[in-house]
């Protein structure tokens, strides 16, 4: 015996890695870890190792006894063949759970999975036919344990199997977590050093135990859960779908993406205490949980379930999606009350039409849009939500980039000659999606919150411009700038207005706000406030889009515009028949007695600009003039229009 070889010693390192493996299997099934594909390959590499402790442990003590028999050496004979059985499938089947935990597995076809078993099945056989050939093992007349050839191909079986495992690793490296990296860094490492110091020394039987503890740090790290998890409903959080997605789709794989978003979550949460809230939740887990694996289930926010679902055809998919939409027509015991709860199903095709994580999550958590009265919306319904993240996406990407322009679009006198000033139009250039129109991003930019971003910029460009003198110097009275009214009804907006403009040492005057017409009747005391604090400055105002809101005249008339400019809709309505006509005559004559000046926009034909001249309209903005251009264009423009008057 060497010097490190005691049976005692040997049976310690078994009997440890036994009561770890055992230990190991004992809490993954107390928390339920056993569902999934991962789960039921980790269990099986952890009974594997406790059938080997067991093994080992059965032949010392049968070493042990004094009065060796002929059956006992049958019984150890089976117990050696037993553990190298089971020791040689230790190696493929951790391979085989890397490729879970990589999501590597759901893409490998049968040929290469028969390829990849052939070592493992061929050094099997060897050890089954050792008892007859010797190839592996054998004792001599001692009854000691001596190597053979063979096990040369054990070895090599278990390195083949252990660097593919390494390299399926590194090959999926990006679509690991950084936990589960150095988790899987360390336990292989713990694993190898317990490997090859018992090939070295072979009576320093310690592999078995590196390998137990290998596992336990799987566990530890890989199969615990507790940061996936939602407490409440035990289903996976956003951080795990997180995770998964960015696996499925850096693995290409595909599948289809249903949200389930609660509607009336605030009537329930108004009607119910907190707790009971949870339990509707509980309740809605454990229906979806009868439809779909429990590890397919994420709750994202506190209304909203996403799903991935793998393998099902369309049919199959849309009967799913009826299923859960229609579970919601009937109501949902919470206690004794039953509730009712509203709930919209969106399903989209990953990597189709969901081409990323964080599309994903746009989906998830975009608002359940209120112009829509399907309860359950499928792909196509689902664009105009992408094209929206895609928008929003460039909105922050065009103010970090700079992709942010202003054009102007020159405003004419009616002799067609003299132009009067321009309106200052945001444009949007992005690397991604092309040129993108204001009447798109505008709104987005103000649900984001980034419309004063905007607005600050278009203002600081147009002062840029009138500080240069060079409007001034080409007869432009003013420049108009557009403002949303959310914004100046905000506190702090006519001081953050002066602020800019004062910075730029521009004389107010030649600043023109224009605000659309379609204003709440509640907010115009505030709006006039306003107004009227900027125009005591001498800032200019003019009422925009008129003509297409519904809002009261007479209010509208209180607040003090020195211009209204009639919408483009009216102007072009005079082709549709008299009675366009007829509403153009009227605004016109209608403003006029209001002593407001008028100015006209869409004028596109020289018979518009010459009616709108008879009418007695003071100023024409439209592409027969000039479409909205570039700075240096807009300067050469005016630069023409000045020199031919
Ligand atoms: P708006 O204020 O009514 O601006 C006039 C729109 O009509 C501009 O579209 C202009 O290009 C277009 N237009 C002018 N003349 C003609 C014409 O003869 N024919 C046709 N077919 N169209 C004409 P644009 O630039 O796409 O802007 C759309 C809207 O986006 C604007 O409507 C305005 O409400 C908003 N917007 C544009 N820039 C800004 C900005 O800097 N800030 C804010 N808050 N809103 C802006
Ligand atoms: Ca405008
Ligand atoms: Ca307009």
């Amino acid at each position: 015996m060497s010097a490190f070889g005691s049976n005692a010693i040997h049976s310690a390192f078994d009997f440890s890695a036994l009561i770890v493996c055992i230990t190991v299997t004992f809490f993954t099934f107390i928390h339920h870890r056993t569902d999934k594909i991962q789960n039921k390959v980790f269990l099986s590499l952890n009974f594997m190792l406790i059938l080997n402790a067991l093994c080992e442990l059965l032949t010392i003590s049968l070493e042990n006894i004094r009065f060796q028999s002929h059956s006992i050496f049958r019984v150890m004979d089976i117990s050696r063949l037993c553990y190298f059985l089971l020791h040689n499938a230790l190696c493929p089947i951790f391979f085989f759970y890397v490729a879970c935990v990589c999501g590597a597995i759901y893409h490998v076809g049968r040929k290469r999975i028969l390829m990849f078993s052939a070592f493992f099945v061929v050094t099997e056989i060897a050890v089954i036919l050792n008892p007859a050939f010797h190839w592996i093992y054998h004792f001599n007349e001692q009854r000691v344990y001596c190597r053979d050839k063979g096990i040369a191909a054990i070895y090599i079986s278990a390195a083949l199997y252990f660097m593919m495992a390494l390299i399926m690793l590194f090959s999926s490296w990006r679509a690991l977590t950084a936990g589960k990296k150095k988790a899987l860094i360390y336990f292989l490492f713990v694993i190898l050093t317990g490997v090859v110091v018992q090939l070295i020394w072979i009576d320093f039987k310690i592999e078995l135990f590196a390998e137990s503890i290998g596992v336990l740090g799987v566990m530890l790290s890989i199969e615990d859960e507790d940061d996936f998890t939602d407490a409440e409903t035990g289903v996976y959080n956003r951080y795990s779908l997180e995770n998964n997605l960015n696996t499925y789709f850096i693995k290409n794989r595909t599948f289809q993406l249903l949200c389930v978003k609660l509607i009336n979550t605030d009537i329930t949460e108004r009607t119910m205490n907190n707790g009971a809230a949870g339990l509707v939740m509980v309740s809605i887990t454990d229906f979806l949980k009868e439809l779909i694996p429990r590890y397919h289930i994420y709750l994202t926010s506190s209304d909203t379930f996403v799903i991935t679902v793998f393998d099902r055809d369309e049919k199959e998919i849309s009967a799913l999606a009826e299923r859960i939409s229609s579970r919601f027509d009937k109501p949902w015991r919470i206690g004794d009350t039953d509730l009712l709860l509203n709930a919209m199903v969106m399903s989209a095709k990953a990597p189709d039409r969901i081409t990323n994580t964080s599309d994903a999550f746009y989906m998830a958590d975009s608002p359940v849009p209120s112009n829509i009265d399907k309860k359950i919306l499928v792909d196509s319904d689902l664009d105009y939500l992408m094209r929206r993240a895609a928008v929003e996406k460039a909105i922050t990407r065009g103010l970090e980039e700079h992709n942010f322009e202003v054009y102007y679009q020159p405003t004419y006198c009616t002799d067609r000659k003299t132009v009067h000033g321009a309106e200052a139009l945001l444009r949007l250039h992005d690397s991604v999606l092309g040129n993108v129109f204001p009447d798109e991003f505008i709104p987005l930019a103000e649900k984001m919150g980034l419309i004063d971003d905007l607005d600050d910029f278009v203002l600081c460009e147009v002062c840029r411009l009138i500080q240069s003198g060079i409007p001034a110097q080409y007869g432009l009275e003013c420049i108009n700038v557009n403002l949303s009214v959310i914004q100046c009804m905000r506190p702090g907006f006519v001081e953050r207005i002066n602020k800019i403009v004062d910075s730029f040492g521009v004389d107010p005057r030649h600043v023109n706000f224009e605000i659309t017409e379609s204003v709440a009747a509640s907010d115009y005391r505030i709006l006039s406030d306003t107004i009227n604090a900027l125009k005591e400055k001498g800032f200019l105002f003019s009422m925009d889009d008129y003509g297409t809101g519904y809002s009261n005249k007479q209010s509208i008339f209180s607040l003090d515009f020195d211009v209204v400019k009639i919408d483009k809709s009216i102007l072009w309505s005079v082709h549709d028949g008299k009675l366009g006509g007829i509403i153009l005559e009227n605004s016109v004559r209608m403003i006029k007695q209001m002593e407001r000046r008028i100015l006209v926009e869409g004028v596109e034909t020289l018979e518009q600009a010459e009616l709108l001249n008879k009418l007695g309209v003071d100023y024409l903005q439209g592409y027969y003039f000039s479409r909205p251009v570039p700075k240096d264009d807009f300067i050469g423009h005016i630069k023409k229009a000045y020199e031919a008057v």
